[in-house]
């Protein structure tokens, strides 16, 4: 027998319809021993998500404002999925606990874990797996930065003694105190990445409401073909670059262990879905994976001639960043010019600071700044094979009357990077996307 772990988000355990769904999905393939869930999120447009509840809860409970109606309206979520599984758990008793830990002044992080906490009980009784709970085993430093090491240590020691469980998503708890502490908003794909690498899972299936990711997104670009198969580093790249299916943190756990992920659909779970894996383990003959974008940047380039020359140039540039708190994104040089690309809310209020501390330390022949700059990034390991990839984006954007303002090859080489102006976005994105799958 295989092991698959298998993480539901919140629009999968959102109400007893969708928790027979994933009762189904589970029953169909013995290997989905190990589950992880979300706190029930959107049964609708314009519903709420247990968690936000939670964290305006806290936030009323620390303003004096009356907090009982609305974790009525929480627990009275739980109680209808009770109902509807029709599952013998004493929830009453969990409610209890939680208003009187609101009362005594409880963390936020405390509160919040409450939706993955109640939402694993219940799915733990409908399966007849068992509920074991993260807290003490998903670890953290006492600045509450996650200790994957300690972590997939105490959890890979206690699932041995669990044929099946269910454990909840997004929070775990304080090394040394023992308090609870959360994860960043999406945390349960990390939670079921951790789980995958500490049961050395065959497989670390994602479950959520789309069929895995697609080449483009489909807001901008007509239906977009779906991505079958796609390395860890393009995923990087292109959630980098905006293309969400998966929080950013949840890749690095199985990588390490060389577990696949595959992005499934609750609602469709018929449809392969995407297989994110090592480079080598699959044949890639595609020209690129996916393309993706993100904006606003600023683009801030020096010019001084003979910059070539001069010794320590670019890292006097890089200190004014430093020195500023400013992270950057890329730095295109020239001969005599380096540009940097800064995401425009990372620059906030100090882009005059940053050209007068480059004025005095680096004395410019001249500064220009180009604001409203759209990166696009086509993603691929195709790019490193294929001669003209390049060649035929920037084709496409010629034709389009598309003015290109900053092209730049990764270092990886598999992602040729497009500056255009912002009103440009999407009409670059499709051109690109038409020319390379055309
Ligand atoms: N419930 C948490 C959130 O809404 C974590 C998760 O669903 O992954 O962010």
């Amino acid at each position: 027998m295989g092991i698959k772990t298998a993480k539901f988000g919140g629009s999968s355990v959102a109400d007893g319809i969708q928790l027979a769904k994933i009762k189904e999905i589970i029953e169909a393939d013995k290997d989905r021993r190990y589950i992880v869930v979300s706190a029930p999120g959107k049964r609708f447009d314009g519903d709420s998500k247990i968690t936000d509840l939670l964290f305006m809860c806290k936030a009323q409970a620390d303003h004096n404002i009356p907090y009982e109606q609305l974790l009525q309206v929480i627990t009275d979520r739980y109680s209808a999925i009770k109902y509807n599984l029709g599952v013998d758990v004493d929830l009453d008793s969990e409610y209890e606990t939680i208003l009187k830990k609101l009362g005594e002044g409880c963390s936020e992080d405390y509160i919040a874990s409450r939706g993955e906490y109640l939402s694993a009980i219940l799915v733990a009784a409908y399966l007849g797996y068992d509920f074991v709970d993260t807290e003490g085993l998903i670890l953290f430093d006492s600045k509450g930065r996650l200790l994957p090491e300690e972590t997939n240590e105490a959890l890979s020691k206690e699932l041995a003694k669990h044929e099946r469980a269910v454990l909840p998503g997004f929070y775990g708890s304080d090394i040394k105190t023992g308090d609870i502490r959360i994860l960043s908003r999406g945390g349960s794909d990390v939670t079921g990445s951790l789980v995958a690498r500490a049961v050395d899972a065959d497989m670390y299936e994602n479950w959520t409401d789309v069929s895995g990711l697609l080449m483009a997104d489909p807001r901008i670009v007509d239906n977009p073909k779906p991505i079958e198969y796609i390395s860890y580093m393009e995923l990087r790249e292109l959630s980098y670059m905006g293309a969400s299916v998966l929080h950013d943190e949840a890749v690095f756990p199985v990588r390490l262990a060389g577990i696949p992920i595959n992005i499934r659909n609750t609602n469709a779970p018929e449809d392969p879905g995407t297989i994110i894996t090592t480079e080598n383990s699959y044949e890639n003959d595609k020209l690129f994976s996916g393309i993706a974008g993100k904006q606003p940047f600023t683009v801030i380039t020096v010019y001084k001639n003979m910059m070539n020359k001069e010794v320590g140039y670019v890292r006097r540039a890089l200190t004014v960043l430093e020195d500023l708190g400013i992270s950057f994104d890329h730095i295109p040089t020239g001969i005599d010019s380096l540009s940097v690309v800064i995401e425009s809310a990372a620059l906030e209020d100090n882009l005059e600071e940053v050209l007068k501390e480059f004025e005095q330390r680096l004395h410019p022949d001249e500064i220009n700044v180009i604001p409203d700059i759209a990166m696009i990034a086509v993603v691929g390991m195709g790019l490193v094979r294929n001669i003209g990839v390049a060649a035929r984006i920037t084709q496409a954007l010629a034709d389009g009357g598309i003015n290109i303002r900053m092209l730049n090859q990764g270092t990886s080489e598999i992602n040729v990077i497009v500056g255009v102006e912002s009103k440009d976005f999407k009409k670059a994105t499709k051109a690109i996307y038409n020319a390379l799958t055309n």
